[in-house]
């Protein structure tokens, strides 16, 4: 065994499973003194092993289902654990949490969190509530500001409220608080948008994040922390891999992730409700498709390769043709399609003729479109296109029977973009474009 602890949120439950085993056969293990008086350990029957191996199989679902399933993360409070179970586990495993630095809630329910890590890096993640039937943003913010039907619906667009890091609030998922924005009783869904990197390195020029560089890859458990601490105070239901980042970039953590959220003795999503949305690194998109049944999504933002490289540099090594390829020959199961998310930029990739480019590729694979009107940022050199512009790009799709929705932009009054949050308070490399954002900021 090694002098380090282990992190108990890296350890898939088979890997679990099999540190247990070792520890049982250690603990099984009976010595015999020769004649010569040499201690000799006495090798344990194929029968012993096989039941030392159930046991261990017993035990690593008893663990997973108390960290997973009951959010108890000290081993000494699984109280159907045997106590020398417990005791080697206190000594030998360490659980990981997440130190939050900030969090707030947007008027429309979303909530974003600022996360520490153990190096001063600093990530993001974003719960995002689905209401059956949601108001608009400017009819939320006028309910919330000054009562029903009296501010500006105008003002409203353009207000943006910068957080002040001196007000730091707690993580609690305050979501009932938002019921003033819903026309319905409940939520449909929480979706928790997770980071699979600090910064990264794909460098679209729409992003903040990407502008910000890549610092560093996350662990496994620094990815399924941000899952678990949510989910220990919200219903999550739906995970996607969409906040900072490139998930494929990261492939061995995240797939290692995935694995753990889909254990059915473990967080259990289902495989429909995990989304891992990557820029387009084909050759991490056929793996994937063989490592991990999840839900694909393409971030694709452009209809040629001229225009997609122009805003996206993967787009160079890996371009339309052999990323739409890749996409046709992803396993998709029964009843699943691939997501491709479109950032519309004004007079950029807004037109109708985009749409009809994006028809003709998309052709052939199974597929939903989710149109994501920019979310402005400071110091972005794109713009949001008109609703109208966004209205007659949805329709020409929709008339191609292509089922295209349209992203509320959410949490736009606590700059829920990816990489904002962290552009203020955290850690973020800082290019000189970057400086100049954090700096416009603090004047
Ligand atoms: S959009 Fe995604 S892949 Fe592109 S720079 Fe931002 S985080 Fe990275």
């Amino acid at each position: 065994m090694q002098n380090q602890k282990l992190v108990f949120q890296d350890l898939t439950r088979d890997e679990l499973e099999g540190v247990l085993l070792e520890v049982l056969k250690q603990q099984s293990s009976s010595y015999v003194r020769h004649s010569d008086g040499a201690i000799v350990n006495v090798e344990l029957s194929d029968e012993s092993i096989e039941r030392l191996r159930k046991k261990a199989k017993y035990q690593a679902k008893q663990i997973y289902q108390w960290f997973y399933q009951r959010f108890v993360f000290d081993f000494e409070l699984m109280s159907d654990l045997a106590k020398n179970l417990r005791t080697w586990l206190k000594e030998n495993v360490e659980v990981y949490h997440l130190d939050e630095k900030f969090s707030q809630q947007a008027l429309d329910g979303t909530h974003k969190f600022l996360w520490t890590l153990f190096d001063g890096k600093t990530i993001e993640s974003v719960i995002i509530p689905a209401a059956l039937k949601e108001k608009k943003f400017e009819e939320a913010f006028a309910a919330k500001v000054s009562g029903p039907g009296k501010a500006e619906s105008a003002s409203a667009e353009k207000t943006v409220v910068t957080p002040n890091p001196r007000q730091v609030s707690p993580s609690e998922f305050a979501g009932k608080e938002s019921d003033s924005e819903l026309d319905g009783d409940d939520w449909a869904r929480l979706t928790v948008c997770i980071s699979s990197q600090v910064g990264c390195a794909m460098a679209c020029k729409f992003c903040l994040t990407g502008i910000q560089g890549l610092d560093r890859h996350l662990k496994t458990h620094e990815i399924v922390a941000q899952v678990w601490k949510l989910r220990s105070t919200a219903p999550i239901t739906n995970i996607v891999f969409m906040g900072m980042g490139e998930p494929l970039h990261n492939y061995d953590a995240v797939v290692k992730a995935c694995k753990i959220m889909l254990d059915q003795n473990g967080m259990s999503f289902s495989k429909r409700k995990i989304t891992v949305s990557t820029s387009g690194l084909v050759p991490a998109i056929r793996e994937l498709g063989k490592a991990v049944d999840i839900s694909l999504a393409i971030s694709l933002n452009a209809s040629t390769d001229e225009q997609r490289s122009q805003i996206m540099p993967v787009n160079k090594r890996w371009p339309l043709a052999e990323l739409m390829k890749a996409c046709r020959e992803y396993p998709l199961g029964s009843h699943r399609r691939i997501t491709f998310e479109y950032v519309m930029l004004k007079d950029f990739n807004d037109s109708v003729q985009d749409a009809a480019r994006v028809a003709e590729l998309l052709r052939g694979i199974p597929s939903k479109i989710n149109l994501i009107p920019f979310n402005e940022h400071p110091g972005s050199e794109f713009h949001r296109p008109s609703d109208e512009q966004v209205k007659k790009f949805q329709r020409y799709l929709l008339d191609r029977n292509l089922t295209t929705t349209v992203r509320i932009s959410r949490g736009r009054d606590i700059l829920a973009a990816c990489g904002q949050l962290r552009s203020i308070f955290g850690s973020a490399r800082g290019t000189e474009k970057h400086k100049d954002v954090q700096y416009s900021e603090q004047q």
